[in-house]
């Protein structure tokens, strides 16, 4: 018998690397990590046992690089490779190569991630698995402009073009009436092959007040596989997550369930191995599946909240060839979590803010959690992604995480760079999102009035 892998390489950056490093150390296991020319002196990378610099920092060259990552990986003894999220965290390619060079991908088969990271053929396992899905076609469109009117006419307007194998928010465009369908399938066409390298796009229904609703899995290879409760991410700004929040407020506990059960049978029946997450939009008390992420997420503290479990550390025990140590029976959900993104960047013109951060002081207290890789010194670089920390709280109720937001928010300062603290501050005081259950739009409407607010 070989031995357990003991050293994971970390092909990431930022919190969600500290965040894994933390995972190794509480498990045991050596812990190297990657890092670009531009991230150098990130004071994170302490935290490991050993780091590789692995090129400039360009992400293409460095984090985006699988060669640069299998040397890496070779020249530091690792044995697994945990990819975070972003960069190759779903590239089937990379899960491929990890496993040609004899190592352990944490995370599912190149397979699996094959046919759950290409949204239409994620659309068609999950019809075929009794998930409901957005009303639509389960297969590409095709090039001929009928065809294409005659699909919208079928599913009825407004209707959302898709690519593929799109991600963060882009690659997407409403349409509400027929003269703009043709041009609208050829402009996405055209974004899906420049952003995502393959030109494939499907069309749904554009459902008009949905909230976004998210089920999260961990599954073993031993054919179990668990769901682990919901999140409510629906405050969003061009697609993409402000705030999340566990569980979803106000919808019907019976009916998550079942859709979670369904979630967790899916993944017994695909073979899928480690965390993942099915992404769905609600309206009036149906749930419909938009697609699923194959990685951790950057809002899964709000479930290690509400469950007490670290779902990092269970996701590499996993993928070293555990048992799941927890069963369905056993997840016990309690209380209500709250996360705020914060990110280096103008609170109005949410225009990113690089520099260095000459002053810092986090919030603490009862059910406060920060999960940051930022210090004081530490430059936020230009090149990458601009969130700097992410702020839970957790109480017995949505009222007191709510309450316990506010004093965090309130206690938190980034001396330096600008942040979207302020932001955040005046979302955790709105009426409507403190009512909860706000739909996807909700953000940007209520946006609107605030610059209307503020031009007054
Ligand atoms: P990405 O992979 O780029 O994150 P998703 O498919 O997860 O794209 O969609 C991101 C967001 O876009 C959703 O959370 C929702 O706000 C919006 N969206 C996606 N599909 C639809 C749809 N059919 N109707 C309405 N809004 C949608």
């Amino acid at each position: 018998m070989t031995a357990a892998p003991q050293t994971v390489l970390v092909a990431n950056r930022g919190e969600i690397a500290l965040r894994i490093i933390r995972a190794c150390r509480y498990l045991g296991l050596r812990v190297v990590c990657a890092h670009s020319e531009a991230d150098r002196d990130a004071p994170y990378l302490k935290a490991a046992d050993e780091t590789i610099c692995i090129g400039p920092a360009a992400a293409a060259k460095s984090y985006l690089n699988i060669p640069a990552l299998l040397a890496a990986a070779r020249t530091l003894g690792a044995d697994m490779i945990h990819p975070g999220y972003g960069f190759l965290s779903e590239s089937a390619e990379f899960a491929e190569a990890v496993a040609a060079a004899g190592l352990t991908f944490i995370g599912p088969s190149a397979d699996v991630m094959r046919m759950m990271g290409d949204k239409v053929s994620a659309k068609r396992a999950m019809v075929a698995h009794g998930v409901p899905c957005v009303p639509g076609p389960d297969a590409t469109l095709p090039e001929d402009p009928a065809v294409i009117a005659a699909i919208a006419e079928d599913i009825g307007y407004p209707v959302i073009m898709k690519a593929a194998g799109g991600g963060g928010g882009r690659g997407m465009r409403v349409v509400t009436n027929p003269s703009e369908l043709i041009e609208a399938a050829m402009l996405t066409r055209q974004e899906a092959g420049r952003f995502f390298g393959q030109s494939d796009i499907y069309m749904e229904k554009y459902l008009a007040r949905p909230r976004h609703v998210e089920i999260q899995i961990l599954a073993d290879s031993h054919g179990n596989a668990i769901w682990l409760g919901d999140r409510d991410c629906s405050m969003q700004r061009r697609h993409q997550k402000v705030v999340e929040e566990a569980p979803a407020p106000g919808i019907d506990r019976g009916l998550i369930a079942e859709i979670g059960a369904r979630c967790a049978a899916s993944c017994r029946e695909i073979g899928y191995v480690g965390a993942g997450t099915f992404e769905f939009l609600y309206e009036d008390g149906q749930f419909f599946f938009i697609e699923m992420n194959t990685r951790v997420q950057v809002e899964h503290p709000v479930t290690e909240m509400v469950t007490g479990l670290d779902i990092v550390a269970m996701q590499i025990d996993v993928a070293r060839g555990a048992a799941l140590a927890v069963t369905q029976d056993q997840v016990r959900t309690t209380g209500h979590a709250i996360e705020c993104r914060i990110n280096a960047e103008d609170p109005s013109s949410f225009v990113s803010s690089a520099g260095t951060i000459t002053g810092l002081r986090l919030p603490g207290g009862p059910g406060v959690r920060v999960d940051t890789h930022a210090v004081a010194g530490m430059t936020v670089s230009p090149f990458y992604d601009s969130m700097i920390a992410k702020v839970i709280t957790f109480g017995q109720t949505r009222d007191e995480a709510l309450a316990r937001a506010r004093s965090a928010l309130a206690e938190m300062q980034v001396e330096g760079v600008l942040t979207n603290i302020p932001l955040h501050r005046q979302i955790m005081a709105e009426p409507e999102f403190c009512a909860g259950g706000v739909s996807i739009h909700h953000m940007e409407s209520w946006l609107k009035t605030r610059e209307g607010d503020n031009a007054a």
